[in-house]
């Protein structure tokens, strides 16, 4: 009998975990909470404080936990659904898929499905970006921009390599990866992991100002200012500018002034700087186009997606760019030009088939054209939650809006952050069958498109009930 060293052997054997291969044996929902606690470290959470919530079904713009308590989606499960849960077609896309085949490599092999969806993004995306990288998150989406951008210096005709100076937007927030965070400035995020990152040239945003920061935004005319002066100081140096467009999402929802993007966008061009916009929060309709950056008629060298890519059912990003910039990449592969980057699930053609099938519900259900009226309804709420006594500021894109709570309204003097008021008014709203999402102590509200005009109605009331209960 084969025997196990003492040195790897336990000292009290664990016992089995039941098993549980099919719904009817899953361990009770009180079991499941603890495991949850004990074993799954959770993302952007204090896990000393965390109380499990299971959500254990989705129908339409409603969450249902495992107690059966129903929740309207209100920050669409992270900013990535689109569709509601459980759209019969994204549902039988997947299935369909899975009957050919889960997975194939996108290292040098392809299928048909990924080639399809590739060619889906290329029609729809603005003009000149012809060519798409896929990988698995938003924040791979970005790194991916970053070392293309940064290599195609290196490798254009003629190469210009002391190009690697990145420009960033204030309060970006572009992913959690190095790179990411690199170009990355809100600070509870970045601060601690500065040392391991590149210091990017960071131009102040025109979108805020936010109580958690005090500073007053720098006007239209000032903020296109400093990004030419940056230009002009770093001349030769810079690679790309990256920026959201239109919105700033997790910087608070800060809005930008009309005409940042093309402004920015023109500037990029006079002195030969690569744009990379990310829509990895606003693509797919938030803003109500299909990409934020139709609505000031830009057409970036490169173009992050991910979330609303699948419609929110599975991990997937693209990284669409230019004709450019890919041939900047190709030769003899004894040349070594070759991009040596790449994610083991990109391209995976489950998420492929349901993103095929999240356009074609976006052309067949007129996705775009039934938002105005979904916008207006959330303008109207926006304006009434405006009044209330700790309501400082409201800034509203599309199906997109963040309300600042302050102790103050008159000074907009912020709560101290430790009273976490705008946790508190989420999980007061949770009482009142809302799951919301705050950034700080800005309550956003950020649903499914598909949300009904009823269901809007009973997200800002719990909205509402949440921020009065948090600050009364
Ligand atoms: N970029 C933006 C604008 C985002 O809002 C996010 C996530 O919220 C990311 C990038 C990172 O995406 P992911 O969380 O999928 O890595």
């Amino acid at each position: 009998m084969p025997t196990t060293p003492s040195a790897l052997r336990p000292s009290t054997v664990p016992p089995a975990l039941p098993r549980h291969e099919t719904r009817e044996t899953r361990p009770a929902a009180a079991l499941l909470r603890t495991w949850d606690r004990e074993h799954v470290w959770h993302a952007f959470t204090q896990m000393q404080e965390y109380e499990p919530l299971l959500i254990e079904r989705g129908e339409g713009s409603w969450l249902i936990d495992t107690d059966g308590r129903r929740y309207l989606d209100g920050s669409a499960s992270m900013w990535c659904n689109v569709h509601g849960h459980r759209h019969p077609r994204l549902d039988k896309a997947l299935v369909e898929q899975a009957g050919r085949v889960a997975h194939t490599t996108n290292l040098g092999l392809s299928n048909p499905t990924t080639v399809e969806f590739a060619r889906r993004l290329v029609e729809l995306s603005p003009p000149g970006l012809e060519k798409v990288f896929f990988s698995g998150d938003g924040s791979s989406a970005i790194e991916t921009a970053l070392k293309m951008a940064f290599q195609y210096w290196t490798q254009t005709a003629p190469p210009q390599p002391a190009r690697t100076r990145f420009i960033a937007i204030g309060e970006a927030y572009h992913g959690d990866t190095l790179g990411a965070i690199g170009v990355g400035g809100v600070d509870r995020f970045t601060a601690m992991f500065a040392p391991l990152t590149f210091e990017a040239i960071r131009v102040p945003s025109p979108g805020g100002p936010c109580p958690a920061t005090g500073n007053p935004a720098p006007s239209l005319a000032e903020s296109l200012a400093t990004v030419e002066r940056v230009f002009t100081e770093h001349a030769g140096t810079v690679a790309a500018l990256i920026m959201e467009p239109l919105v700033q999402a997790a910087a608070g929802i800060y809005v930008h002034p009309p005409g940042f993007l093309r402004g920015v966008a023109d500037i990029c061009r006079r002195h030969d700087g690569l744009l990379i916009l990310d829509e990895v929060a606003v693509g797919f309709g938030r803003t109500g186009t299909m990409f934020a950056c139709e609505q000031e008629e830009v057409s970036p060298d490169f173009l992050c997606l991910a979330k609303g890519l699948t419609a929110g059912y599975l991990p997937m990003a693209a990284t669409l760019t230019t004709e450019r910039v890919w041939n900047a990449f190709l030769g003899q592969h004894t040349d070594r030009r070759t991009f040596f980057h790449g994610h083991t699930y990109g391209g995976n053609p489950l998420a492929a088939a349901v993103g095929l099938a999240s356009l074609d519900i976006f052309r067949d259900e007129q996705v775009l054209a039934s938002l105005p009226p979904k916008i207006e309804r959330l303008r109207g709420h926006a304006e009434r939650l405006a009044r209330l006594e700790h309501v400082g500021g409201v800034r509203q894109c599309g199906l997109l809006v963040g309300f600042d709570i302050v102790a103050d309204k008159a000074t907009a003097m912020a709560y101290p952050w430790q009273e976490k008021r705008g946790m508190q008014a989420c999980l007061a709203a949770r009482r009142h069958g809302a799951l919301l999402r705050p950034l700080g102590d800005v309550v956003v509200i950020m649903p499914p498109l598909s949300i009904s005009l009823d269901e809007l109605d009973a997200l800002a009331a719990a909205t509402e009930a949440g921020i009065r209960e948090a600050t009364a």
